[in-house]
């Protein structure tokens, strides 16, 4: 682990014991003064700022303090040394020395309820169900993700996999869950964590020889929160390693939560065994939030931002009928539209809103490109119907205009892949990703198909 990620866990510790395991007085006279200085092959080195206060530390005990807990939130054992430094004051002073400390008066300046407010250090404290906005999209998996949270391991839904396009909120729901149980159980050993950083802390173990601390930290938690599973595709070795992380957790009421951008059958290079634990729980989708949602959330987030003068509902509803893609381009929008609010000092407007939009997406809002044009230019261009277009009919003749209009829909629109299926006779998002994927890998074998789509964009466009 690097360096300034292992300061992550140094504050989560004395944190943890200053809350937990101390009280107050001791902590401001023994604690207060370490400083994280660096962390290298499992040694943690902390600066003391003097000899006295190294032996003091040491005498106490609480080089032992600091190991264990830190034992406790990583999973590996981690050795603790001290060096001396002398710390400066504001004032550029030498520090006192802890003798001389002033009488430490907790009364004084009780922490506010806020500073108690803990997070963990892998979550984002803004990701909890309080801010998760519930809609028909996605009310089942709320559901059930609160019932995890309140109850991890126990119930059913183990392991927990969220899965759907981008900026549908998956990783939000996965953290809430964290949060939430952090709340609840401030021991609670919580994991949370990218797959990719999951494939790079293997790899590393593997260079360093140190896949033993990597599977104590893993298959020792409470709580393991995993995001971004697709990113483990074709990684062989590391997939192996969570199926074993995955048993070890599981046999132990372990609760596990994943996130993937594809239902899990649809993983490409991906171990079977593995694919099938994921089975075992509970598997949910998020789909895009309808236009009632939007509005709701672009009203969650105003509430969040510091923005004080008003929105009006005729600006928040004409963002909404525009944006439809996902929430994360939904807030995008609304960052920029405030953000320049905020600069010019003007209220905003819809025609202030229409102009910014124009400026950042590249579909205009309610541009002329419609999936409805995408059909009928493609059906004129290679001469099938558009009814066999939104058909089910799979000769050749027929699919690959298909696939091509469901391509430039991708392209063209700011249209979900779920939304572009309803609109092409109701077929699954997954039909409309497979014929995506199809119209890509060809153009890299078929040089005469790029000219063809362009032309084809040229003749939308006109
Ligand atoms: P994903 O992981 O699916 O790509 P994220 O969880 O990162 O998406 O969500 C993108 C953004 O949208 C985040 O800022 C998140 O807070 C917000 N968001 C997503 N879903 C909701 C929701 N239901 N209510 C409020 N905000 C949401
Ligand atoms: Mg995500």
């Amino acid at each position: 682990m690097a360096n300034l990620e292992f300061k992550v866990f140094w504050d989560e510790c004395i944190r943890q014991i200053r809350e937990n395991k101390i009280d107050e007085a001791e902590f401001h006279l023994w604690f207060e003064k370490l400083i994280y200085h660096s962390y290298e092959n499992s040694m943690l080195i902390i600066a003391t700022p003097s000899r006295f206060y190294k032996d003091q530390v040491i005498s106490r005990g609480y080089n032992r303090l600091i190991e264990k807990t830190l034992e406790e939130l990583s999973g590996s054992q981690i050795r603790v040394d001290f060096i001396i430094s002398e710390i400066r004051d504001e004032d550029g002073e030498p520090a006192p020395e802890p003798e001389k400390l002033p009488p430490v008066n907790n009364r004084e300046n009780p922490p506010s309820s806020e500073d108690k407010r803990i997070s963990h250090p892998q979550l984002q404290t803004n990701f909890t169900f309080r801010n998760y906005v519930i809609g028909n999209n996605n009310d089942f998996a709320v559901g059930a993700a609160k019932a995890i949270a309140d109850n991890p391991g126990k119930t059913q839904y183990n392991p927990f996999l969220i899965y759907g396009g981008v900026g549908l909120g998956k990783t939000h729901l996965m953290q809430a869950i964290g949060n939430q149980v952090y709340q609840n159980n401030r021991e609670a050993k919580i994991v949370c964590i990218p797959s990719e950083t999951f494939v790079n802390e293997f790899i590393q173990s593997i260079r360093t020889n140190t896949q033993n601390n990597f599977k104590n930290k893993y298959r020792k938690v409470d709580l393991l929160l995993l995001d971004d599973i697709h990113d483990l595709q074709d990684k062989n070795d590391t997939q192996e390693e969570l199926f074993h992380t995955f048993n070890a957790l599981y046999d132990f009421d372990k609760q596990l939560v994943f996130t993937c951008d594809r239902p899990p059958s649809e993983l490409k290079k991906f171990n079977d065994r593995l694919k099938s634990r994921f089975q075992r729980g509970l598997i949910v989708d998020l789909q895009p939030p309808s236009y009632e949602t939007r509005i709701a959330i672009i009203k969650k987030k105003i509430e969040q931002t510091n923005y004080n003068n008003e929105i009006s509902l005729e600006v928040i509803e004409f963002i909404s009928k525009n944006i439809t893609s996902n929430i994360r381009d939904l807030e995008a929008a609304l960052n920029r539209i405030i953000g320049y609010s905020d600069i010019v000092k003007k209220d905003i407007t819809v025609d202030s809103v229409k102009n910014l939009l124009q400026q950042y997406f590249s579909v205009s809002p309610q541009s002329s490109v419609t999936i409805g044009k995408i059909q009928k230019s493609v059906s004129e261009y290679f001469n099938v119907s558009i009814m066999e277009i939104k058909g089910k009919k799979r000769t050749q003749k027929i699919t690959f205009p298909r696939h091509v209009a469901m391509y430039l829909s991708r392209e063209l629109t700011d249209y979900s892949t779920t939304e572009i299926g309803i609109e092409f006779g109701g077929k699954d998002h997954t039909t409309v990703m497979h014929a995506c994927q199809r119209i890509d890998e060809r153009m890299t074998v078929d040089s005469t198909l790029e000219p063809m789509i362009i032309e084809l964009k040229k003749i939308i466009f006109s």
